[in-house]
């Protein structure tokens, strides 16, 4: 029987949450024995491929409200937690550690070497430093609390003992993969994926796939979920910050309409219907004589503008001259009104996120231990919290696990 000393922490899972909390966890506290469980063979798996192997590690926004507002489920917890511990801090963590970090024009930080390995690094020499304890290819099947703390039953291993733990497990896509955490009296709140692209029923843009347009709005008929922002044409259907942003807010909402709704896109927002026939009319005066496929005022390239033509059921041979007003109306419709049929979602670049997990009101915001089994902690994506893309998961990570770490430290 393996029985780890008193004073004793236990992580499970070696991933972003549980390497973060195990780092600083011995660091403040050196007499602290730090274990991390990790039952596939290797640590930071996801941190690797993250960010396209480049590592998104937080988003240059160190305000915590505005920080706050890019979390679907948990900004309200989180708006308080970034006051203790926000991308700020994040920054500057790395830069105490050698590791700096750019930021790109929308925002998104990265280390300077664009290479995942670079943060994999950092972790990996700082458990060593610290004395943090690894054991891969172990997996926890129960956590039983006793009198004196915990103990771990394990998958086909010895049980082992520790005075406080700290689920860093991720987020699973089925309910049924919580149940031993259930089992603690803990809920779960359904998981759900969150951070994808929507697919046409008609695929009806396939052929522009990799066009993107700057500004549009896209609104999720029958809901108040509203995105604007850049959209990118797929193969499949719709993607870009605005569509993904709304795949986050949305999550729960698509997942129990079975990704079958409608969506409406002004694809040249901020401008209204009655704006955008001003400036056909006008695009009619100048061009009289050119071919409707010519037109210099709206920002799509022309296999687009063609592809909006044909949907407006405007015949492309045809002059500015000859344009109706029954086609300038049909043109704004598919313009500034234009409706979608959704069907199916696709993974976005393979950056899934769980939407759901253990709920924020069966835990304490300043210490992430459970408010139902005293000396139980969690960080990461198993809490119900989850970030629009941008770095903003990570950065939830980071901010849960510093404040759980200062907690199990001080303890
Ligand atoms: C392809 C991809 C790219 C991403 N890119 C970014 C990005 O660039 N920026 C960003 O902010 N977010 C990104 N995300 C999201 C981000 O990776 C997650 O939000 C983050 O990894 C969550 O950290 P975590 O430690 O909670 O969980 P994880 O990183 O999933 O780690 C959990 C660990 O626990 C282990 N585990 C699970 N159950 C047990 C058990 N019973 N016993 C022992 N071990 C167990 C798992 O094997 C795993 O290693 C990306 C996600 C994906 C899938």
């Amino acid at each position: 029987m393996n029985v780890e000393k008193k004073g004793s922490a236990v992580v499970i899972g070696g991933g972003a949450a549980g390497l973060y909390f195990s780092i600083n966890a011995a660091r403040l506290n050196p007499s602290l024995n730090v274990t991390i469980l990790e039952k596939t063979a290797n640590l930071l798996s996801k941190v690797k491929v993250s960010g396209g192997g480049r590592c998104n590690v937080t988003h240059h926004c160190f305000d915590p409200e505005t920080l706050s507002k890019a979390y679907p489920r948990g900004h309200k917890t989180l708006r308080w937690s970034f006051e203790q511990f926000q991308a700020k801090d994040t920054v500057e963590w790395f830069k105490e550690r050698s590791v700096e970090l750019k930021t790109e024009s929308d925002g998104r930080m990265f280390p300077v070497t664009d290479d995942s390995q670079t943060i994999v690094d950092c972790f990996l020499e700082e458990a060593k430093k610290y004395n943090v304890k690894i054991r891969t290819k172990t997996r926890v099947d129960k956590i039983e609390p006793s009198q004196q703390g915990f103990k771990l039953h394990l998958h086909k291993k010895e049980p082992i003992f520790c005075d406080v733990v700290l689920v860093a497990t991720g987020g699973y896509n089925r309910e049924s993969a919580y149940e031993w955490l259930k089992e603690l009296g803990h809920s779960i709140v359904k998981p759900v994926p969150s951070l994808f692209t929507f697919n046409f029923r008609d695929k009806i843009f396939s052929e522009l796939a990799g066009i993107s347009v700057e500004n549009a709005e896209v609104h999720i008929e029958g809901t108040s979920f509203t995105e604007r922002g850049p959209v990118l044409i797929t193969h499949w259907g719709l993607s870009g910050p605005a569509v993904l942003k709304l795949s986050a807010w949305a999550a729960r909402e698509l997942h129990d309409r079975e990704y079958r709704y409608k969506i409406k896109v002004n694809w040249l927002y901020p401008f209204k219907e009655s704006e955008v026939r001003q400036k056909l009319f006008e695009l009619k005066e100048r061009n009289l004589k050119k071919l409707v496929t010519k037109q210099d005022q709206f920002p799509f390239p022309s296999r687009l503008w063609e592809k909006f033509l044909q949907l407006a059921d405007v015949d492309t041979a045809k002059r500015w001259a000859e344009i109706s007003n029954k086609n300038i109306h049909n043109l704004v419709q598919v313009l500034v009104h234009a409706r979608y049929d959704i069907q199916g979602k696709t993974t976005y670049k393979e950056e899934f996120v769980t939407c759901g997990g253990i709920p924020l009101n069966e835990i304490n915001p300043d210490t992430m231990e459970s408010k139902i089994v005293p000396g139980l902690y969690f960080s990461g994506e198993v809490l119900n919290i989850d970030g629009i893309t941008g770095g903003f998961n990570f950065q939830a990570a980071w901010t849960n696990s510093w404040l759980a770490a200062k907690a199990v430290a001080g303890r």
